[in-house]
């Protein structure tokens, strides 16, 4: 016997045919001896229906009366769900965040977990209940309601499996598991068995969104048995999210090709080659709530040197504003910048332990006369950038060369 916590999706609970689906999915779960704790999210397109509503009557709505609102999307589908079980025979009762007692901080809107108190709910998995939990919401200390950010139905399902010290969190959703890319760009993408927790949070933060960033960190920290499945498949082991020293020997060099279009880049030309001068271009920009990813700053010469760095493409004109200011002050020549580009990365924990990831790469991409506009690399990971038009391109072209592509 098992304590299994299952959270589902959006989609996997988008209507009353799919809530049933998932109760039948739990039921078999059951059958074969196992304790379920079932997180749920909110039907799909929910919570984006209730946000806009509440911006119809507040542009810019109260934090905390929005989670006041939109925390019933979920509490809809916990009681939807349970009425499902009970229905099939099985026992069941649902929670909200706030009845577990899932306590937060009170950072509406964003809130971070605290503890759990996981004694009712196993008092109930004791007695033979499937329990089912309000995802994506806590409570403060004062008793307000909560919510944890979007998508975070899955750190809830991963903070309850810690407090449960459950034997596997199950995501549930409407993929089968976690590709070596994008399948809708390359359609020899493969589903990978296994991925470490560090490739993970790479890839997911690099676009991939197939988890809230901030549940894989969650299963790193209480090591947390992860599993990525498809509620659409009755088979399958999806993807399990591993620690690398779990890792069999043969594991792949490169894990995975992601991709970011959501980049912007701007270059602050002729700056001062002095100590000081990343602080006075950089600290501004911080000030201003924007964060900076890759920055490469040339050798200089003549006294003076070219900075360049990236930002989030919504934050692009925002910060080309911060820097006009800047530009005068420390005497630079001139700012230019331009959205038009992609990040492309190569992820894989075997770079670590094996030479040339890198000149195969930049080789593969010359070979296909792409030109890298920037470079950065992390013990796991290289990332370039490069002119959007040929994101797709490089992706295909860098799955292929490092042997992701599904044998034919
Ligand atoms: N319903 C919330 C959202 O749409 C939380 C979740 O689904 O994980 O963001
Ligand atoms: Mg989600």
């Amino acid at each position: 016997m098992a304590l299994i916590v299952q959270k589902y999706g959006g989609t996997s609970v988008g209507s009353p045919e799919r809530i049933k689906n998932v109760a039948r999915r739990v039921a078999r779960w059951r059958a074969d001896g196992h304790q379920v704790v079932v997180v749920v999210s909110a039907m799909s397109g929910e919570t984006n229906r209730l946000i806009a509503l509440a911006k119809e009557i507040q542009a810019q709505p109260d934090p905390r009366e929005l989670d006041v609102m939109v925390s019933t999307g979920e509490q809809v589908t916990i009681a939807l769900l349970s009425m499902a079980l009970l229905d099939s025979g099985l026992k069941a009762r649902s929670y909200t965040g706030g009845q577990v007692r899932i306590l937060t901080d009170s950072a509406f809107t964003k809130a971070r977990i605290l503890s759990i108190d996981e004694q009712r709910m196993r008092a109930d998995l004791d007695a033979g209940y499937v329990v089912v939990v309000a995802g994506f919401q806590g409570v403060d200390e004062a008793g307000n309601i909560t919510t944890l950010g979007r998508g975070g139905s899955d750190t809830t399902g991963v903070a309850l499996a810690a407090a449960l010290k459950a034997d596997e969190c199950q995501i549930y959703t409407d993929v089968d598991g976690v590709y070596t890319t994008d399948p809708r760009i390359v359609p020899e993408a493969r589903r990978l068995k296994t991925v470490t927790f560090e490739e993970m949070l790479e890839m997911a933060s690099l676009g991939s969104k197939v988890l809230q960033i901030r549940s894989v960190e969650f299963a790193g920290k209480y090591r947390v048995k992860l599993r990525v499945l498809s509620s659409f498949e009755d088979h399958g082991d999806g993807t399990l999210i591993t620690f690398e020293e779990d890792e069999k020997m043969e594991q792949a060099i490169i894990s995975g090709i992601a991709f970011s279009r959501d980049e912007a880049k701007i270059t602050v030309l002729g700056v001062p080659d002095r100590p000081g001068i990343a602080y006075q271009i950089l600290g501004p920009v911080g000030d201003a709530n924007v964060d900076v990813d890759m920055i490469v700053q040339n050798v200089g010469h003549d006294g003076s040197t070219d900075f360049s760095f990236t930002v989030h493409r919504n934050d692009y004109v925002k910060t080309l504003d911060v820097l006009k200011n800047v530009a005068t002050h420390i005497k630079a020549r001139e700012v230019q910048g331009g959205d038009k580009i992609a990040k492309v990365s190569i992820v894989g924990v075997g770079m670590r332990s094996h030479a040339g990831i890198a000149s195969t790469a930049f080789r593969t991409l010359a070979e296909e006369g792409i030109n890298i506009q920037m470079i950065s690399t992390s013990e796991i990971k290289i990332s370039v950038v490069i002119d959007e038009k040929y994101m797709e391109l490089a992706v295909r072209v860098l799955h292929k060369a490092f042997g992701l592509d599904q044998p034919a």
